[in-house]
């Protein structure tokens, strides 16, 4: 998306307020990033024709661009339809049943597991109950993971019913107090009634007090059908999104929730027992979107205090605005990152550009040898000029010679930003 948003940026311009124009070019572009996200068709469209009617008219806040501002205005948007802020499943001081659904393979027992760990390690004391009777081996994975985090498993039988179920897990419960009992179920490679009408009756037999649908993150389109289904037949109380850590972008989230208006709870972030976290709806909202680098930029610009970034006229780029800028990117953190966060700058940026730490107070040093003179006017620093401040800040001419090229590159290159800008004398950076 990156480049694509270079061409919003350049195309929405210096107006104040979003128009419907700007607005209509920018969501095109989002529409598509959502879709990349394997963010469901539908919700997508109506995503952006939510997203779009807001936009428009929209002020454009003073440090921000045009295309900015509707990428902050998508971003947070996006953030309330993921849910706002994380939630945690209810939980009452005791009597909690958790039942969990879900595809085979989209990381049930292995979240159970994980539950288990995270609710023990929060003094809770949980009971697993491994229900899926459909694969030979499930109950022994449940069991594994129920050893390893330490806390005791009741394994179905074969064939036995809910009601069954329920009374020998009430029989546990008698002798061994537990306040949170989780059950792991059978799922299917597909959407299936049988297991739908397994499940519902099992529900049925066990009260919970959460329903758990977890959906594997690499679903996809099919993650909106599968939500949808399940949230039908096994009204589902809440979501869990594993697998996270994959090369997913997140859309399966953004249809779930969507489809469901459910809270997503967790998000699996590895195959480890210790692989959950909450679902952060802001992460994945920059993850979707793939423009946390921007997002992140936009964040930075409001806060810093970018004042000394205020060039002159992009063709004045002085040595003095060069020193000014080395100094105040310095206080906001690694150049590099800063520099890569910057729309477009990593085409704009001369080869071999490429400053740290150390060369920042190099550049320092050179420019702080430099007369005013020189520094406003770099066309003046001739040969015995160039000894003289080579010697004058410890370096050599040519360290002197590579910054006065480095400079030339710079000043080419904030025209280029500046005409992104609009080109109007008293741009600013872009940010
Ligand atoms: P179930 O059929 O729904 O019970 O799925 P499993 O719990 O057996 O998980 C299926 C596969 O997905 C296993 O290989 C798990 O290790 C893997 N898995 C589950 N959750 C995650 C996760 O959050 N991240 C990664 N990388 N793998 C996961
Ligand atoms: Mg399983």
């Amino acid at each position: 998306l990156g480049n694509k948003l270079q061409d919003i940026l350049d195309r929405v311009g210096k107006e104040r307020q979003l128009t419907e124009a700007q607005v209509k070019a920018a969501m095109r572009e989002i529409r598509m990033a959502l879709l990349e996200a394997d963010v469901n068709f539908g919700v997508a469209k109506d995503f952006v024709a939510r997203v779009g009617e807001q936009a428009v008219g929209q002020q454009v806040e003073g440090s921000l661009t045009a295309g900015q501002t509707v990428v902050k205005v998508v971003h947070d948007e996006l953030i309330q339809t993921l849910g706002g802020k994380t939630a945690q499943p209810e939980l009452r001081a005791e009597g909690n049943v958790w039942f969990m659904v879900g595809l085979q393979g989209a990381g049930k027992t292995t979240s159970t597991g994980k539950l288990a760990s995270l609710y023990k390690s929060k003094g809770r004391r949980v009971l697993l109950v491994a229900a899926d009777t459909q694969r030979p081996a499930a109950r022994d994975q449940l069991e594994v993971l129920a050893r390893q985090v330490g806390v005791p498993i009741l394994k179905v039988a074969d064939g036995e019913s809910p009601a069954e179920t329920r009374r020998r897990v009430d029989e546990h419960l008698k002798t061994d107090f537990r306040d949170l009992v989780i059950v792991d179920t059978a799922g299917r490679l597909q959407i299936d009634e049988a297991l739908m009408d397994q499940l519902a009756d099992l529900q049925a037999a066990m009260q919970p007090t959460e329903s758990l649908l977890v959906v594997d993150a690499m679903t996809g389109q099919e993650a909106l059908n599968v939500a949808q289904t399940f949230d039908r037949r096994v009204k589902v109380t809440g979501l869990v999104i594993t697998k996270m850590d994959g090369d997913a972008r997140g859309g399966a989230a953004l249809s779930a929730r969507s489809v469901t208006g459910k809270p997503i709870y967790f998000a699996g972030t590895s195959e480890k027992i210790s692989g959950l976290e909450p679902f952060y709806p802001d992460r994945v909202a920059g993850r979707i979107l793939g423009m946390g680098d921007v997002l992140g930029l936009i964040e930075r610009a409001q806060q810093a205090d970018l004042k000394a970034m205020e060039v002159k006229k992009p063709g004045d780029f002085d040595l003095e605005d060069l020193l000014t800028q080395l100094r105040q990117i310095r206080k906001m953190g690694p150049l590099g990152d800063l520099l890569k966060l910057i729309p477009g700058m990593s085409r704009a940026l001369p080869e071999g550009f490429n400053v740290d730490e150390a060369q920042i107070q190099r550049v320092d040093a050179m420019i702080s040898s430099m007369t005013v003179k020189e520094r406003r006017n770099p066309k003046i620093i001739d040969g015995r000029r160039r000894k003289r401040i080579a010697e004058g800040s410890g370096h050599t001419v040519q360290d002197i010679n590579r910054l006065l090229k480095m400079h030339e590159q710079m000043k080419d290159m904030m025209k280029m930003l500046g005409r992104m800008q609009g080109g109007k004398p008293g741009a600013k950076m872009p940010r």
